[in-house]
């Protein structure tokens, strides 16, 4: 490597994107850290561990193992032919997310986080969670460390995820039912702030996207960035080559922002993210904050966010549980502001209708948050010649999902 080709300072006016966030947590304008002075140091503390952590061999050694051993990484790339052949375009590659312990990518940001709660010497361990991926992932992770673990879940969502429920206290971590607000994620993650707010000298809050102050947004990307390293790998073995394009569902990013990160500085890689476009474009009807809201801070961090004229939060709708929620990770915000990623939506609909096309022409259960990229992928693809490739990451898979589309569909389950 030649040092004179390195940064100059026409660059570091304007750091690479890989070099992001800041010092101070930001992405550009986004980001940042807003939150009572009782959490300060606890984010102070955080951001030392974890830097100390990323240059300790032995940390990274752990988590790969764990990884290997306990997740089942590498997960694979998987061609999927027969959808391929049904979009008559470019040809549809799948990441593999939902063949991940657990079920989706959740997992690499729990096991990550855990590591790093045992690292900081707290005894305790507390989590939000919508759909329950996270709420599971979370219990998954404090079973295997031996942390007790309080799962803050909207009482909505208790009662539309009960297997999910279930899960988690069979692997003995407690779910706290939040009864306040429209009592789903948003509410949940309100009432995990509070708790640590109180406790915060014992006890880790693993936040399950890349979202809230910093250094979360940072922390939970690099943990999910091992999706996009493997598949940049992958790609090279499979291909030949880096894919053309590469999609991903974005509810609060953090499967997103695996994916993609590792392919920002790649110039010829199209990157795309899918939001929750539900039933409509009005207000309340879907969960898109990138391609419908305004910048403003939710839950720690300056990002896009639904909201009102007055700046409140709005409610927000999807289809799939998983991605029903009124913000999005700052770096995001960022990413769209700066023209790398496009953001895009796809409606309830749509993402049903490829759930079942996926399920019958490959014999795999997407994952209904999955469901809104493969769909985004599929309308991409056949616009594209035969030879190009677009690569979708199958962030989990859609088994906990069956119910929820029985019930829509007036069947038996
Ligand atoms: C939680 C979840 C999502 C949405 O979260 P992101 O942070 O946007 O990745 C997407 N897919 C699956 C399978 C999930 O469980």
């Amino acid at each position: 490597m030649n040092v004179l080709q390195g940064k100059n300072s026409v660059e570091s006016a304007s750091p690479a994107m890989q070099q992001l966030p800041d010092g101070r947590g930001r992405f550009g304008d986004f980001g940042g850290r807003f939150v009572p002075e009782t959490l300060t140091r606890a984010l102070d503390e955080l951001v030392a561990e974890y830097e100390s952590a990323k240059k300790d061999p032995s940390f990274q050694a752990e988590l790969d193992e764990l990884l290997r051993s306990f997740v089942g990484r590498a997960s694979p790339l998987y061609y999927a032919k027969r959808l391929t052949e049904a979009a008559g375009g470019a040809q549809i590659w799948f990441k593999r997310e939902d063949l991940n312990h657990t079920g989706a990518h959740k997992i690499n940001n729990t096991l990550g986080q855990g590591l790093l709660t045992l690292r900081m010497g707290k005894t305790r361990v507390i989590a939000e969670t919508g759909a329950g991926q996270h709420g599971v992932a979370s219990a998954t992770a404090c079973a295997h460390f031996g942390l007790p673990c309080v799962v803050y879940m909207g009482a909505e969502d208790v009662r539309r995820q009960k297997p999910n429920v279930f899960s988690m206290k069979l692997m003995g971590a407690e779910v706290r039912p939040v009864e306040s607000g429209s009592r789903t994620l948003r509410d949940a993650v309100n009432e995990a702030m509070r708790d640590w707010m109180a406790s915060v000298e014992t006890t880790h809050y693993i936040i399950g996207s890349v979202i809230g102050p910093h250094p979360f947004p940072m922390m939970v990307r690099d943990f999910q960035s091992v999706i996009g390293r493997e598949a940049r790998e992958q790609s090279y073995h499979a291909f030949g080559r880096l894919p053309d394009k590469v999609v991903a569902c974005v509810g609060g990013g953090s499967n997103a922002a695996g994916m993609f990160y590792p392919f920002v500085e790649d110039d010829g890689v199209e990157l795309i993210g899918v939001e929750a476009g539900g039933l409509s474009a009005d207000p309340g009807q879907h969960a898109s904050p990138l391609s419908h809201g305004q910048p403003g801070v939710l839950h720690g961090s300056f990002s896009y966010v639904m909201q009102d004229g007055d700046g409140q939060t709005s409610p927000v709708h999807s289809v799939s549980a998983g991605l029903d929620y009124p913000g999005v990770g700052p770096e995001h915000s960022f990413w769209k502001d700066a023209g790398r990623v496009q953001y895009t939506e796809c409606r309830d609909g749509a993402a049903l209708e490829t759930f079942d096309k996926v399920a019958k022409c490959e014999g795999i259960l997407p994952a209904l948050e999955s469901s809104h990229a493969v769909a985004a992928a599929l309308e991409i693809a056949a616009e594209m010649p035969k030879d190009k490739i677009v690569l979708v990451c199958l962030s989990g898979r859609g088994d906990k999902d069956a119910a929820e589309i029985a019930r829509l569909r007036g069947e038996d389950y």
